[in-house]
């Protein structure tokens, strides 16, 4: 569910590379939780076949005091954990499980494989570019907190540093280049993994920003802006509810009655008070009939000072006496209004909703009752009756 509009904001932190408001950073990492997921499972499955077309060529690279048995049951094993991993995934529910068990995954792929290259000939260095592509995998796919993955970088490059040094005989000029290798791809992790944090938070902030205006455009649309209430779209919005009710009352005595209301003389009221006053009446007239309604129900205003009240769920005779409740209640002066010292009176056409009508031939129904109250003197309902 998108938030507020103003409850996001695009301020993030240049050295964490995360929001500053920890909820939205929650929010985020939530979002792309399934997502996350995914990569995941995916780079751990690569490991596990990457591994096993070692299983094959790593005999002539291995020391003969390795090879065969502790090294295929050891690379085997490794495999299978990784396969294990893979299928486990999908049982993490959370961004907290997902990024422990990943993280702990990683340690343990670290040592393995650093543990696999005392195994290897003491001249063979080319395990680096495995080591390379694990840094890679780990900067780019933004698994891990841009802190976490800069430290297991940094950390697994001088591991890699350190075992070449401690375990191979190799030309100064090899080593170096192994050097060179940790130091270029942890520079360029760095500041690319760095890009792609603010870049995906930066993403998800508009995204987000666009869908609150979205839906706050959707509910301003529905919205009439004088008086605050549902307008005419909104009322064609529900009809097609209004018309599943009616054809699901059918054979009840309770039906959906809809009444379409006027004010009555209210040019005169604009013209002796002037055009707010004349707008004031309209918001207390709107409050009042949203009170007078049950929340099932609904009030819309359709223009100018006309409504359409619906009564759900309702037989006739109770929708009778609830709009004469309401006339009565506005002869009775229940709208207050200082500088008008007489009653605000409304006139009221009611028609019962037909299954299947449309709801511009039970709004001209209503219509013609509401122009008959007009006719016969105001401050009335009248009720069609054309459909019985
Ligand atoms: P009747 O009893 O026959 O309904 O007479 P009436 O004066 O209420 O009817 P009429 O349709 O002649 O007048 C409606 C007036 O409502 C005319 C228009 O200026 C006014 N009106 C329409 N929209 C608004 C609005 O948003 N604010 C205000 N203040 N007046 C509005
Ligand atoms: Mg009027
Ligand atoms: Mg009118």
């Amino acid at each position: 569910m998108p938030q507020s509009i103003d409850f996001y904001s695009e301020t993030l932190s240049k050295w964490t590379c995360e929001f500053q408001n920890r909820e939205q950073e929650n929010d985020f990492l939530a979002s792309k939780l399934q997502a996350d997921k995914r990569v995941a499972r995916f780079l751990v499955c690569v490991v596990a076949c990457v591994l096993l077309l070692l299983l094959f060529v790593d005999r002539f690279i291995i020391k003969p005091e390795f090879w065969p048995t502790l090294a295929l049951v050891w690379r085997g094993g490794f495999v299978v954990s990784c396969l294990v991993v893979a299928f486990a995934i999908r049982y993490v529910n959370t961004v907290r499980q997902l990024q422990l068990f990943t993280q702990c995954f990683v340690i343990y792929m670290f040592l393995n494989v650093q543990a696999m290259v005392i195994t290897y000939d003491d001249s063979y260095v080319l395990h680096v570019f495995f080591d390379i592509i694990i840094l890679v995998a780990i900067y780019f796919s933004t698994l891990f907190p841009f802190k976490v993955s800069c430290l297991f970088g940094l950390l697994y490059g001088a591991l890699g540093i350190a075992m070449v040094l401690q375990t191979k005989t190799v030309s100064f000029h090899s080593f170096s280049v192994v050097i060179m290798a940790y130091i270029a791809v942890n520079l360029v992790g760095i500041v690319i993994s760095a890009q792609e944090h603010l870049l995906k938070r930066r993403l998800y902030y508009r995204n987000e920003r666009l869908k609150a205006l979205a839906l706050e455009m959707k509910s301003q649309a529905y919205k009439d802006s004088l008086t605050q209430i549902p307008n005419r779209r909104a009322f064609d919005e529900n009809y097609q509810r209004y018309q599943s009710t009616a054809q699901r009352l059918v054979g009840e005595t309770d039906s959906v009655c809809v009444a379409v209301c006027d004010i009555d003389f209210f040019k005169r009221v604009n013209d002796t008070f002037g055009h707010d006053v004349g707008d004031l009446v309209l918001i207390e007239f709107a409050q009042f009939l949203l009170k007078s309604v049950r929340p099932t129900d609904g009030v819309y205003r359709f223009g100018g000072e006309e409504f359409v009240i619906v009564l759900t769920n309702c037989c006739k005779a109770d929708a009778i006496n609830r709009i004469h409740k309401i006339i009565s209640d506005l002869t009775n002066s229940v709208l207050d209004i200082e500088e008008i010292g007489y009653p605000i009176t409304a006139s009221f056409g009611l028609a019962i909703l037909q299954p299947k009508e449309d709801q511009k031939t039970v709004i001209a129904r209503a219509d013609m009752a509401l122009y008959q109250a007009k006719d016969t003197g105001r401050n009335k309902l009248c009720v069609d009756e054309t459909i019985t």
